[in-house]
């Protein structure tokens, strides 16, 4: 009789982590909350516009593509992606503008012509974080931290013996203005902090890493929008037998002689040889894992920053805008400090604008565009939201309208609002965290929690809250090492090609 496995959530881990135990053999059930999969990757549609209502950067499709082809499925049958020749457009308040051209040459040679910052030091940027990169990934990103083994092979060996040109104990915003020398390319590549929720000011030069995924690796559009992802990773999983039970919260794990029984819905309890929670580390035990001691000093870092987003839809095209655009606030620095040390929103934010209509027209009427407008903002802690909205709102408005050259409010058509209690209500995320825990310090990716448990036999994690981290790829990441962790099952054929790791 094959294993059975339970997964709890339908995030983008969950579903990814369902199709790998389902090709290892196991019978898997996922049980989700909500009544559609995807949690954070999901999409919302209104009055004509449909929005990518969570992520909207997409970079290493390949993670997404190996799905498929460990299934012995051709992925380009369930789900296609383009590469992004302009992968944002910059606006500073002084007037400066620059488009970010996915070819990095290209792109240095743009920043030169904008600013004067040589060519060259973006150029050397742009290696130094390929080079940082491909030290850290296989140890950092596709390991677990927690297990002896993952240190004993020679990537690991390499990522040790090199351990100072991560820069752990730089910080980023340092290290990038000694080499710009220049606060708006400086603010350029410190935005890349945010990519995890931190803050470039606290954060390891460390994630200098993320910018070589955008410019070398390339930056990418889903043919059918983000949401996309989800839907063919649902289609693929439900192909190969896993079972999703929609509406279906989970109240409890069960566990008896410190080993997995199952989980508890209402009174029924359901039997399975694995676990697996997808539900953000605090919540899960804080609401599932209620008689277990929780590892207090791991949940108890600093969580990311959350979002607010205003989703607009547009009686108005807009031809200097692009898919991903960035209008910086004037002191990032305060913006940071406002965010990360007291908890407040600032009043000039850094406004993110994605505009998913200008690949995919059908998101939104003829004429008209779909704005996914975003700013970062604290986790909740107690702040007057409703206000914070109002504010926020205007403060957008302002910023915009100023830079763009007209009333951008005559133009809103309808509107919908994500603020950090909502994400918290929608997807369990504790405090509305976007990313989990921040990595506001060099330790950081020691403190979040490992894939497994170490007191409960059969019990895994994965997902954005734990090991390696937030953001589509980490949390697909986190699937695999999961995966790898339970290992096979005696006589599971694998269809595929399991032994696919991503360039
Ligand atoms: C506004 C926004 C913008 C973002 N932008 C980007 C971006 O551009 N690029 C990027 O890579 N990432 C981005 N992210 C982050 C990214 O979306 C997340 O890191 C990722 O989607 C998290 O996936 P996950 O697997 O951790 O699960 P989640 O999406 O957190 O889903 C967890 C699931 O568990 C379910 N659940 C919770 N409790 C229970 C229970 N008791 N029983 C059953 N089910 C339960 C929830 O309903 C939910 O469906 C963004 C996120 C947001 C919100």
């Amino acid at each position: 009789m094959s294993k059975t496995a339970i997964v709890i959530g339908s995030g983008i881990a969950g579903v990814a982590v369902a199709i790998r135990l389902a090709v290892k053999g196991f019978k898997v059930t996922v049980f989700e909350a909500n009544q559609y999969p995807g949690g954070k990757l999901t999409e919302i549609s209104f009055e004509g516009y449909r929005f990518d209502a969570g992520p909207s950067l997409f970079t290493l499709p390949e993670l997404v593509d190996e799905l498929f082809i460990l299934a012995g499925k051709d992925s380009k049958q369930y789900f296609q992606y383009e590469r992004l020749e302009e992968i944002c457009k910059y606006f500073y308040e002084d007037g400066t503008q620059i488009t970010a051209h996915s070819d990095p040459e290209l792109f240095s040679r743009e920043i030169e012509k904008q600013t004067g910052v040589s060519l060259n030091k973006v150029l050397d940027h742009l290696k130094k974080s390929k080079r940082m990169y491909e030290l850290t990934d296989k140890l950092f990103l596709q390991s677990s931290l927690h297990k002896l083994n993952s240190y004993l092979n020679k990537h690991a060996l390499n990522a040790l013996v090199n351990l100072g040109k991560l820069k752990t104990n730089q910080v980023m915003h340092a290290v990038n203005h000694i080499q710009f020398e220049d606060s708006r390319i400086t603010q350029l590549f410190d935005r890349y902090a945010t990519y995890n929720g931190s803050n470039p000011y606290k954060s390891p030069a460390t994630l200098n890493i993320i910018p070589h995924l955008e410019y070398n690796l390339g930056a990418y559009f889903p043919t059918g929008g983000m949401y996309s992802i989800t839907r063919s990773l649902v289609k693929l999983a439900e192909e190969i037998g896993v079972v999703f039970k929609y509406n279906s919260p989970v109240q409890e794990i069960v566990v008896e002689n410190k080993t997995i029984i199952g989980v508890r819905q209402n009174e029924k309890i359901m039997k399975a040889d694995v676990v697996v929670s997808n539900v953000d580390i605090s919540s899960t035990y804080r609401h599932l894992l209620k008689s277990e001691k929780a590892p207090k000093k791991l949940l108890s870092q600093e969580k990311s920053s959350s979002g607010l987003v205003f989703y607009w839809g547009m009686k108005k095209q807009s031809s200097n805008l692009g898919l991903h655009n960035i209008f910086f606030s004037k002191d990032y620095k305060e913006e940071f400090d406002l965010i990360f040390n007291q908890n407040k929103v600032p009043s000039d934010p850094t406004v993110y604008l994605n505009i998913s209509s200008k690949y995919k027209s059908g998101d939104a009427p003829e004429g008209h565009e779909n704005w996914f407008t975003m700013i970062n903002v604290p986790h909740n802690s107690g702040q007057d939201w409703d206000k914070i909205i109002i504010e926020s709102r205007q403060n957008i408005i302002l910023k915009l309208s100023k830079i763009l050259g007209f009333n951008i409010s005559d133009y809103i058509t309808c509107e919908r609002i994500l603020d950090p209690l909502l994400i918290e209500k929608m997807t369990g995320s504790s405090l509305g965290a976007l990313y989990g825990n921040s990595s506001n310090n060099q330790f950081a990716a020691f403190l979040r929690h490992p894939n497994f448990s170490g007191k409960i036999k059969n019990l895994y994690f994965c997902g954005g809250s734990v090991h390696p981290g937030g953001g589509i790829p980490l949390c697909l990441f986190s699937a695999k090492i999961v995966s790898g962790l339970i290992g096979d099952l005696p006589g599971s054929i694998h269809k595929g090609n399991s032994n696919f790791i991503h360039k």
